[in-house]
């Protein structure tokens, strides 16, 4: 069998190796001490929710996970890998998954002589990074978050609901700027202040001093703790040291494979396709289906087209498709500042080519469907679907109704299941975000029987 090695044990990583399980020999070198785990609920784990355990990712039997594991050096001549600790791996495909680091802002006095972060400054990327915040909420009133952006928006509900008084310091000038417009940005600044926390936008944070972190505006939030999510970049240091092109992200053909060496692979975070980078679970995994077919001798190719974009925080809905902001086509919005929702369309020749929901996710799956399947819709129906309270229709009937943005599950395949384990096992649904999860509870519920279907 070929011996696939995997630089990285995130999520795409284990994905890979879930869909591979059999077809390949997989070593996922992860340099994390944990055992694999859900990034997306590291909010949920500080905020209460859930705990550690319950976020563990399932590594298939077979797979050679070695933890602690930090991959130095690639040697493409001798096919090989090498790790920090002298030791080498060798590999037939090499897939770097290697995700993103967290980039420093420009603030003053952020980091102690010795190059760490000062005590009371927390990143937000890892379970260790989690663990860390975690105890000092314990003793703490007050935290800014500094970066307005999906992550910021997380650990600022978590904080929130573990009792802290939260601030949100975003140098734009609105929340999310990267995802959505004014308009919505400015419902969830208001939705966040219906929910106790302050943000400042157009503000910058640029000094940490003993009275607080020091803003542009001249402001001064005295703060127990500053949790910093201002953006991540794609971790490329290994691909570039090996000669491999990188832009932002390293760069891979429609086989998800580098433009250098066809028997080295980037998915997930880290990689660039067709000039674009990710940084979401739903891209990731999807790469890592497609990258798994190729590995396993078909030909099934990336075309990067979907990208999905839901925030996991309690009592905040946002989901993106596409890239809203950044393509042509006629809009078609319907804002309702009183109820705290702004739906958006991009549509192009009749069809929706982004979306930008805010405050009411019910109508996300049938949007979906229609996005997914490009469908050609008549000049009343964008307005229609943005319209009313209630859907259009129902939207997860139809059998290729998208349940798990995540994993990009229909309803017809929740239907096929006969308990949430086979839902989990053969589909991935509810494995994500695990914001679909009452929906497939649902569909069990109500699917039908093989008595029912006969008679
Ligand atoms: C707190 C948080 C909340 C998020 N919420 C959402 C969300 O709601 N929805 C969403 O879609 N996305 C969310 N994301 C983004 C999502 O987690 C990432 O898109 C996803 O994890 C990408 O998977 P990946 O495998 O590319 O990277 P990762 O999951 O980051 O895994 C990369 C792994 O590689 C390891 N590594 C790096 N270099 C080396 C090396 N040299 N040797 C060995 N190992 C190495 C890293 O330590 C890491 O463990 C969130 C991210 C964070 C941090």
């Amino acid at each position: 069998m070929k011996k696939v090695v995997v630089v990285g044990a995130g999520m795409a990583a284990v994905r890979l190796a879930e869909e591979l399980a059999g077809r390949a020999h997989v070593t996922l070198l992860g340099d994390e001490v944990h055992p694999p785990y859900n990034r997306i609920l590291l909010s949920a784990v500080l905020e209460g929710t859930h705990a550690v355990d319950s976020i563990a990712m399932r590594v298939p039997e077979g797979v050679d996970l070695r933890l602690g594991a930090r991959v130095a050096q690639l040697d493409r001549p001798a096919r090989e890998v090498a790790l920090t600790d002298g030791s080498r791996v060798r590999y037939d495909a090499l897939v770097l998954a290697t995700g993103s680091i967290p980039t420093l802002p420009p603030i003053r006095g952020l980091v102690r002589l010795d190059g760490r972060l000062q005590e009371k400054v927390h990143a937000f990327r890892s379970l260790d990074d989690c663990h860390r915040l975690d105890a000092a909420v314990a003793d703490a009133r007050r935290a800014v978050i500094v970066g307005g952006g999906l992550l910021g928006l997380q650990v600022a509900r978590a904080l929130s609901v573990r009792g802290l008084d939260t601030e949100i310091v975003e140098g734009g000038d609105h929340l999310l700027r990267s995802q959505v417009d004014e308009k919505a940005g400015r419902i969830l600044a208001r939705d966040l202040r219906r929910l106790g926390t302050t943000v400042y936008t157009g503000a910058r944070a640029v000094r940490m001093t003993d009275a607080g972190l020091v803003l542009d505006n001249g402001f001064t939030l005295d703060t127990d703790l500053v949790v910093l999510t201002a953006g991540g970049r794609p971790s490329t240091a290994l691909a570039r040291r090996a000669g491999l092109t990188v832009r932002r992200g390293i760069v891979v053909d429609d086989g998800l494979a580098s433009v250098d060496d066809a028997t080295l692979h980037a998915i997930g975070d880290c990689a660039e396709h067709a000039g674009r980078t990710t940084g979401f679970v739903p891209p990731a995994w999807e790469q890592a289906g497609v990258l798994a077919d190729r590995l396993a001798g078909g030909d099934v190719s990336y075309s990067g087209n979907r990208t999905v974009a839901r925030l996991r925080a309690t009592a905040l809905d946002v989901a993106v498709l596409g890239d809203p902001e950044r393509t042509d086509g006629e809009v078609v919005e319907v804002t309702n500042p009183v109820l705290g929702t702004h739906r958006k369309l991009v549509v192009r020749e009749g069809v929706i080519v982004g979306a930008t929901l805010v405050g009411d996710l019910s109508r996300i799956g049938l949007i979906t469907q229609h996005y997914d399947h490009a469908r050609v819709l008549g000049p009343a129906e964008p307005g229609a679907l943005l319209l009313g309270d209630r859907p259009a229709r129902p939207a997860a009937t139809a059998d290729d109704a998208e349940v798990c943005a995540c994993a990009g599950v229909d309803a017809g395949a929740i239907r096929a299941c006969s308990s949430l384990d086979q839902v989990r096992e053969t589909t991935h649904a509810t494995t994500g975000c695990g914001g679909c999860a009452p929906t497939v509870r649902q569909l069990l519920a109500t699917r039908p029987t093989l008595e029912g279907t006969r008679s």
